[in-house]
């Protein structure tokens, strides 16, 4: 199964993509994570990403594409993967949809987990303190919320117009949300 979790910071992406590869066997991919890792280990790939990163901008897609083909020409993907925070440009989703087709691997399932504004600032607020993220800065926020609605939301078209999108509602416990995926897969 390969599948794509859509939705802006703070909808859960993290916690559902990590259910789910539980559940699946299958590995959950998260470019914030690979990012942060990088960052932390102080690589040239995190000294590059640093910057755009605190201040809740986008990496530069080139930068991004060639982590993701990388990730993705590892064995422990063959089987099926979820992608948490990628494509987040309709460039990234082109360069991906291009990959898939070579490989004969096409994504199945995107879904989009919704959750209304003022309940992400909530939870990106809360997720300041619990976790101490350096992008969970309020002026860092609401840069990333406004960079989904730029840069990311055209995507919920992009994948509808291909039959691919299914939307969910984020609101309610982990285990509620999770069913309503579940229910699509
Ligand atoms: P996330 O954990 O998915 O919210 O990602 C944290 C940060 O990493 C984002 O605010 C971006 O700076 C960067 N990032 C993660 N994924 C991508 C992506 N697909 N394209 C560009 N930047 C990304």
């Amino acid at each position: 199964m390969n599948l794509i979790l859509l939705g802006p910071p703070g909808a859960g992406k993290g916690t559902q993509g990590h259910h789910l590869s539980e559940t699946y066997g299958i590995p959950e991919i998260s470019t914030g994570d690979i990012l942060r890792a990088a960052v932390r280990e102080g690589t040239p790939l995190g000294r590059e990403a640093r910057g755009y990163m605190d201040r809740g901008a986008l990496v530069p897609d080139e930068v991004i594409i060639g982590i993701v083909k990388e990730r993705l020409a590892q064995d422990d993907t063959k089987g099926g993967f979820i992608l948490d925070g990628f494509p987040r440009t309709v460039d990234q989703a082109e360069a991906l949809a291009q990959l898939t087709r070579q490989e004969k691997r096409p994504i199945e399932h995107v879904i989009s987990i919704e959750v209304p504004q003022a309940e992400l600032l909530q939870r990106l607020a809360g997720r300041r303190q619990v976790e101490g993220r350096d992008d969970d800065t309020e002026e860092a926020v609401r840069h990333r919320l406004e960079v989904y609605q730029r840069s990311t939301a055209p995507l919920i078209a992009y994948y509808q117009q291909q039959g691919l999108l299914r939307c969910i509602l984020g609101v309610g416990t982990v285990e509620e949300i999770f069913q309503r995926i579940t229910a699509i897969l």
